[in-house]
């Protein structure tokens, strides 16, 4: 019953890495997305947050005490303009 390990990411991506000024979350679960303003959540997480805890901390539908069911919040500009390798 393992899962391949499907996202291979040897680097850890944070705030500071993220390639706009705008940071556009979106969440297929809970069906939420919109854009958040890049200095204003530096100045509130701090520029080294990783980007995976960023998303847990803003993720909507997991503030709902829902821990075995996650939100599934994702950044869609890092798919598009990520590294690819
Ligand atoms: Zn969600």
């Amino acid at each position: 019953m393992r899962h391949p390990a499907s996202q291979p990411m040897k680097i850890t991506l944070t705030l500071a890495h993220y390639p706009a000024d705008m940071l556009w979350i979106e969440c297929n679960k809970c069906g939420r997305s919109g854009r958040l303003n890049k200095a204003r959540l530096i100045a509130e997480h701090g520029a080294d947050i990783p980007l995976p805890d960023l998303r847990h901390a803003l993720a909507a539908c997991s503030k709902r005490g829902q821990m075995h069911d996650p939100c599934e919040a994702v950044f869609p500009d890092l798919v598009l303009h990520g590294p690819a390798k």
